[in-house]
């Protein structure tokens, strides 16, 4: 067979199998190709580009990408079933990678490099979903109504000096979710449920918006503090909109907690699906992204804390300043994310 005859014929082949499979134009399982990558991705940063390019500059391997918010395409690998497509899922919140794992959608990984890359509090102790990048949840204050040496501690928001004060997002958002869970863990589900009775005794106005809308609301006076995540705030600073450069000169980040256990954190992470067509290719893209070029994509473009030490941190995070982060494992978050959610519940926290 000549080689035009055998590109043709292994074209017609492909061709054929994807009109049989009825999944034209989808990515698909069958004859595995070790040189695409199909990644499930919910994570909403158009920088995440670069690290896609980066991969594939390395290693050759194409991404294919399937967006989609964390449950939906929890849903879409399961009812895919054995025949998924999906070699990796990329998603924010340890919470959403807990309930990926407990559907059974991850394989085990052992990989001595993202073990050694990766603190151990940081990823599932059984290998099923690694942390990429790490987030802050912290208190953004109005800088011309609050001095930061009025601020401490997480707990001391669900105090009476702070009624009418509060900015924070609905309790139906992840991010609170693992935010009380983890109070959860390291003080009891009594102090978490005072406290959260507390919080929401104190909010400014009944929950809506994003994390950034609640940052422009404490811009905007209507709050004096808001609880969001860090990254939100440095984008606000480095976004060339000057209404946003406005926002961003009027909040200040504090991080609480650093005189007891530690500024609560959560993840951005992945894991290899079960049924991966292209498991090597799996590892291998998880294993790019602890690099120290792909840390730094996670920084420089999403202004995310990498996960592997020594790696930079982009300047526009930078200037918030160093912390302690809670110890605790972030596996914690999707534990007692049921009971987080009844916390909330009972208080009334919309
Ligand atoms: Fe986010």
């Amino acid at each position: 067979m000549s080689k035009l005859t055998r590109r043709l014929f292994l074209a017609y082949g492909t061709a054929m199998a994807a009109v049989v499979a009825g999944e034209l134009g989808k990515p698909r399982r069958g004859m595995a190709d070790a040189r695409v990558l199909n990644l499930y991705s919910s994570r909403h940063y158009d920088t995440d580009n670069q690290l896609y390019e980066g991969f594939t500059q390395k290693t050759g391997i194409k991404i294919n990408l399937i967006e989609g918010d964390a449950a939906q395409l929890v849903e879409r690998i399961k009812s895919e079933g054995a025949n998924s497509p999906a070699d990796v899922l990329i998603t924010v919140d340890a919470g959403n990678l807990w309930r990926a794992q407990t559907e059974g959608l991850f394989q085990p990984v052992s990989s001595a490099t993202l073990n050694s890359a990766i603190p151990a509090n940081l990823r599932d102790p059984g290998g099923h979903w690694f942390g990429l990048s790490k987030r802050a949840r912290v208190i953004m204050y109005n800088r011309g109504k609050v001095n930061p040496a009025q601020l401490s501690t997480y707990e001391a928001l669900g105090t009476p000096a702070w009624k009418g004060k509060v900015l924070i997002r609905s309790s139906n958002n992840i991010y609170n979710q693992s935010l009380i869970a983890g109070m959860i863990e390291t003080k009891g589900a009594d102090t978490a449920q005072k406290w959260v009775q507390g919080l929401v005794a104190n909010f400014a106005r009944p929950p809506e918006g994003n994390d950034t809308a609640q940052i422009k609301a404490v811009a905007a006076g209507m709050g004096d503090v808001a609880i969001a995540n860090s990254y939100y705030l440095a984008r606000l600073a480095s976004s060339n909109d000057p209404a946003d450069q406005a926002v961003a000169r009027n909040v200040g980040m504090f991080f609480p907690n650093q005189r007891d256990r530690g500024t609560h954190i959560n993840i951005s992470g992945a894991g290899v699906v079960r049924n991966a067509p292209n498991q090597a290719g799996a590892i291998a893209f998880l294993e790019y992204l602890v690099t120290p070029e792909a840390q730094k994509i996670f920084s420089f473009g999403n202004n995310e804390y990498p996960v592997v030490s020594g790696v930079p941190v982009s300047p526009a995070l930078a200037q918030y300043g160093t912390f302690k982060s809670d110890p605790v494992n972030v596996a914690t978050y999707g534990r007692l994310n049921s009971q987080a959610i009844q916390i909330m519940d009972r208080a009334g926290w919309k």
